[in-house]
């Protein structure tokens, strides 16, 4: 077994990154037997999309639906029950859900409860090289979407409509885990060794005792912690910046979902993606320096939207000019655009963006994280608590969900076999399963990332090369689409 560290809050301030720590002594625990904390089956730390999907995925499966489960979450989870915008309004967290996820959504009874007027399918993806726009990938898919683009509040609120169907369930939320420690020992007043159970303190004084807990606790895992699993990575000192923008009005345009583009850049410093929501919205990821990012955040609403045209069409030198600039982008752009001649055709450059959402411009830090292993002894970790990928492919909430698909079949096949859902041994099952799986992607994604921040060189030329040869290879093409849309091995 792992050696465990008991987590407190108090103390966690002083690691914020939740490295490895030496073992610490367990802490001993003993209390009378009518006074002993309630025991469930499985207490999932964290109210995101891995940590709902899981609670949803094992109240729908048959064998496991009768497990006694509770959800602890920090946050207030009403404004999300309740979450509505008007049409002409999108949130500015949006992800693109690949059809294996939307599958997995579906099974659950989830996918049918996500209001599709906010859902924007796309069919073609093109991907860029900023330093050489003649080097290019392409993907179509004509009978079926590549991805759907949804925002998280979209999902988050299906996920909690379709739970609360699925209920009874014990919700602890506006409430933080406040520390985790091993269970009790048997003593004279209670002869049941828990001592391997995990018993969680929360905010509000309430003890509680876990036979599984699983941390969907997002990157500073406090369950990862108490687990004492190490986790790995670095920062990448680049911000993503998200905002929903709308696109000018076009004549002729019915919005024909076939013929929507996801568009990726990659400039020097990191991509811009647009990515299509309903209508004429679409949620922008400009990955960037944090210099750039702060910048960003503070221009004016038609500089900022200024910049983002530029970053579709001008060259980097243009690019990097108007980036340093404090006001006056839209002239620049207009006389930049003039004197270079920009492109036009819809196929290949976005529309142009006519405004940005009031409000919705905000910035994340990126980062990669690896665990060295998602499961110890009545532990497992899914979602961003046990890998926090580049956002470039779209798949961090695809990678968690299919955690949560891979640890619910796990749970399912210890129920059924008879055995202890908390047995490290059935549990690696779902280790197996999915670190090597997740190991790849984040391998892939950070090695496109470190590619394409070469502004100058021979490596330019060669990636160049590679993508315009991979742009040809059909069977190659085909493995990297299997994998954008989730449904490669
Ligand atoms: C700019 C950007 C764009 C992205 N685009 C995409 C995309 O297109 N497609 C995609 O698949 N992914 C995308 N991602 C990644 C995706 O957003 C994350 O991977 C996903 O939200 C992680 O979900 P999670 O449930 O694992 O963790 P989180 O969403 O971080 O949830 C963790 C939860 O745990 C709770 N919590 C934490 N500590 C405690 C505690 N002590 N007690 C109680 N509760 C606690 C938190 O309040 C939170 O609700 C993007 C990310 C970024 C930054």
């Amino acid at each position: 077994m792992r050696a465990r560290v008991p987590y407190s809050a108090s103390r966690a301030k002083f690691h914020p990154l939740w490295t490895c720590h030496a073992r610490q002594p367990h802490t001993r625990y003993a209390t009378a037997a009518p006074l002993r904390p309630e025991i469930y089956d499985v207490v999932c730390v964290g109210g995101g999309p891995a940590g709902l999907t899981l609670l949803t995925a094992i109240r729908s499966t048959p064998a496991t639906s009768k497990l006694k489960l509770a959800l602890i979450e920090s946050q207030d989870l009403t404004p999300a029950r309740t979450w509505k915008l008007p049409s002409d309004q999108y949130a500015n967290r949006a992800s693109s859900i690949t059809p294996k996820s939307e599958a997995f959504l579906s099974q659950i009874g989830v996918w049918p409860l996500i209001d599709p007027t906010r859902l924007q399918p796309y069919h073609h993806m093109r991907v860029w090289d900023g330093l050489d726009s003649s080097s290019q990938i392409s993907f179509s898919s004509p009978s079926s979407p590549i991805a759907t683009m949804a925002e998280n509040s979209n999902l988050q609120q299906a996920l909690l409509q379709r739970l609360e169907e699925l209920a009874p369930f014990s919700t602890f939320d506006s409430t933080k885990v406040a520390s985790i420690e091993d269970g009790p020992s048997p003593s004279s007043e209670d002869s049941l060794d828990l001592s391997s159970y995990p018993s969680l303190t929360l905010s509000s004084g309430e003890k509680i005792l876990a036979r599984l807990l699983v941390g969907a606790d997002g990157l500073n895992s406090p369950v990862r912690t108490y687990a004492g699993i190490p986790t790995r990575g670095w920062d990448y000192e680049r911000h993503g910046v998200v905002a929903t923008v709308k696109y000018l009005e076009r004549n002729n345009h019915h919005g024909d979902n076939k013929s929507v583009i996801a568009y990726q850049r990659f400039l020097p410093s990191g991509p811009i993606a647009l990515l299509a929501m309903p209508g004429n919205y679409a949620t922008l990821v400009w990955t960037t320096t944090p210099s750039k990012a702060a910048k960003l955040k503070t221009l004016a609403q038609e500089d900022l939207v200024a910049l983002v045209n530029a970053a579709f069409r001008l060259d980097n030198v243009d690019l990097e000019y108007m980036s340093r600039l404090d006001g006056g982008h839209t002239e620049e752009l207009n006389w930049r655009s003039r004197v270079a001649g920009v492109e036009e055709d819809e196929a290949r450059i976005p529309r142009w963006v006519d405004s940005v959402q009031q409000g919705s411009v905000a910035s994340f830090p990126l980062r990669y994280r690896q665990t060295d292993t998602y499961v110890s002894s009545r532990i497992a970790l899914v979602g961003d608590a046990a890998h926090t990928v580049h956002p470039l492919a779209g798949q961090g909430l695809n990678m968690g969900l299919a955690d949560v698909q891979s640890l619910v079949n796990t749970i399912e096949y210890t129920v059924k076999h008879g055995g202890d859902i908390g047995d490290e041994m059935y549990l690696d099952r779902y280790n197996r399963e999915m670190w090597m799986q997740n190991n790849r992607m984040l391998g892939v994604t950070d090695k496109l990332h470190k590619l394409y921040g070469i502004g100058w060189g021979p490596v330019v030329g060669i990636r160049s090369l590679g993508l315009k040869m991979v742009d040809q290879l059909g069977p190659v093409k085909g493995w990297l689409m299997k994998q954008a849309g989730g449904i490669g091995t």
